[in-house]
């Protein structure tokens, strides 16, 4: 059996944890390590943990996943350790890359201690009004998480702790919902895109997952993202070009690919489902409306499912343009 947590590096600072928890939804929360000041970055907090039998055997929560488990990638040390008194060594900033289900419910744990949970400003409503339907946690029969955003990160906010500049910058990049948001690692040239988009396939051919959008979706907001976002990392490339073009990393599937080449396939290929050149391969009632499938035949990189509502609004809007 895979192990429930597993975690790798994805470069000098930052690792990636892929939860493979009972929903199948397969999370990657990233956590960064700073020295100065003494901190972890969280980009989210997954799905809540193992089930009972699997707490036994494996870590409690992903906060005693992060404190007490060796990692290969990290000399064989925990990423945050404890230290004897219980206390942490590091103290924890969690960024929030949207509310729903599969990004929020291990957050309870880190709250007993204190972390500073940052979202986007774009519209705190989202996450505040009838918080069960938006995070997705009512469909589950499960209870929404309770926890204090401390920070309404602005767009391009540039991110500090304790006075010192952390070299992040909030992008926000409102489509999958009105809060997603991605962030920028300035110093390892890494960018993290939440659910705005990854690849289909994972790495290890397990499991295939669409870009996916739930009824707060909108196609014409998530367009403007993308160019955005492209706009952001070519300036990035240009402005140094003798280091390597930015990478990114997203909330599932994809932890390190090239993030222009990304965004301009994801652009292309929603270009192509307007333009109706791509097949519907499924559709089926969620929520009260009907959601489609598009994925191109053979082995396509990406395939995406919403409400067909979203396609039909985005080709109005660009038709009255
Ligand atoms: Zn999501």
């Amino acid at each position: 059996m895979a192990p429930y947590f597993h975690c790798s590096r994805v470069n000098s600072t930052t690792f990636l944890i892929h939860e493979n928890d009972k929903y199948g939804e397969h999370p990657f929360i990233y956590v960064k390590i700073y020295e100065h000041p003494s901190l972890i970055v969280l980009s989210d907090t997954g799905c809540g943990g193992p089930d009972q039998d699997r707490k036994k055997r494996e870590a409690d929560s992903l906060k005693d996943f992060i404190e007490t488990c060796p990692i290969d990638d990290n000399g064989d040390k925990a990423l945050n350790p404890r230290l004897p008194d219980g206390t942490v060594t590091k103290q924890y900033l969690i960024i929030c890359t949207h509310c729903h289900y599969d990004h929020i419910l291990g957050v309870s744990p880190f709250e007993s201690s204190k972390a500073t949970v940052l979202s986007s400003s774009y519209d705190p409503s989202f996450s505040q009004k009838d918080f069960a339907e938006h995070s997705l946690c009512r469909f589950l029969n499960i209870p929404a998480p309770e926890f204090n955003v401390s920070t309404w990160a602005t767009d391009g906010q540039k991110l500090t702790y304790k006075g010192l500049p952390l070299d992040l910058q909030i992008i926000h990049t409102p489509g999958h919902t009105p809060d997603e948001l991605a962030w920028y690692d300035a110093s390892e040239r890494h960018l993290y895109v939440g659910d705005s988009f990854y690849q289909r396939v994972a790495k290890d051919g397990s499991y295939e997952q669409a870009i996916l959008f739930p009824k707060e979706g909108n196609w014409i907001h998530y367009l403007e993202s993308l160019r955005k976002l492209q706009r952001s990392v070519e300036s990035e490339n240009e402005r140094e070009p003798d280091k390597a073009a930015v990478r990114v990393g997203c909330g599932h599937v994809t932890s390190d690919a090239s993030a222009m080449g990304m965004l301009v396939e994801v652009e292309s290929l929603f270009n192509r489902i307007l333009a109706e050149e791509v097949p519907i391969v499924k559709e089926e009632s969620k929520r009260g409306e009907v959601y489609a499938t598009w994925k191109e035949d053979g082995a396509p990189q990406y395939s995406v499912e919403a409400p067909i509502r979203l396609a039909q609004e985005a080709r109005k809007f660009q038709s009255s343009g």
